[in-house]
């Protein structure tokens, strides 16, 4: 499903670089929950927004789905991430003065859905989230853990062939965090594909394999052996 091949990434910012990533080869197949940790620094979110199509590599190749993605117009990247990639967020980014279901539904709206099948959408991902009663309260009049269940079921409710999650607990204390997880757990033995960054090693053993980072560089790759999986 993905499938990057010497993955560099400088950032050139008042003419110092930063060498984020250097030379990460990955393979991700679908159905994986794979588990990304490293030090603060190493070049996690860097390497996630490269999977989102959100920034592009200095050097490398990214296959996804089968298709290469560099080189791609604006526009085309775009509409890419608007049906292949859920993304989740540390901070859940839900839009303050929409209801939970408006927020849902918003990015299906982006790809040209129609009003009902929408609906049907939005209400299922909601549904599967447990947040189905929540539908017309606003963001604020939540919990934390239950606006991450909103983002979750935002960046679901369009079917994407892989979710990338960015540190999805790290706003949330410890009971609220190991339910998004446990949620992100079941998603994955229903089939979901994830990239999840943490550098919290407690949440990494409901993935598959954990690949370790440092200094823009995979160091490690270790599978995961989860006995609460089938
Ligand atoms: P954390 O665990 O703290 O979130 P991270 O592993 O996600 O860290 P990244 O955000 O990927 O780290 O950053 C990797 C390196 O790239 C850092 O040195 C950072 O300062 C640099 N960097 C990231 N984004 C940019 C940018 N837009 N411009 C310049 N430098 C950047
Ligand atoms: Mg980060």
């Amino acid at each position: 499903l993905i499938h990057l091949e010497g993955v560099t990434k400088v950032f050139l910012t008042d003419e110092v670089e930063t060498h984020a990533l250097s030379g990460i080869h990955m393979d991700i197949v679908k159905g994986e929950y794979v588990s990304i940790a490293g030090p603060s620094g190493c070049g996690k979110s860097t390497l996630l927004s490269i999977l989102g199509l959100l920034d592009s590599p200095t050097e490398g190749s990214y296959i996804l789905n089968g298709r290469p993605v560099q080189g791609l117009s604006l526009p085309e990247r775009a509409r890419i991430r608007n049906r292949e990639i859920g993304f989740i967020f540390q901070s859940f980014n839900l839009i303050g003065d929409l209801t939970v279901y408006e927020n849902v539904e918003l990015p299906l709206t982006y790809r040209g859905m129609p009003a009902a099948e929408r609906k049907t959408a939005a209400m299922e991902a909601l549904e599967k989230v447990g947040m189905g009663h929540r539908a017309k309260h606003l963001p604020s009049q939540l919990s934390g853990g239950q606006q991450q269940r909103v983002a979750v079921a935002r960046a679901l409710a369009g079917k994407p062939a892989v979710l990338l999650a960015d540190e999805p607990t790290g706003n949330l204390d410890s009971k609220n965090g190991d339910s998004v997880m446990q949620l992100l757990a079941e998603l994955h033995k229903a089939g979901a594909t994830i990239v999840m960054v943490t550098h919290d090693v407690r949440f990494a053993r409901h993935a598959d394999r954990t690949v370790h980072i440092f200094d823009g560089r995979v160091v490690q790759e270790q599978m995961e052996s989860d006995p609460t999986r089938a």
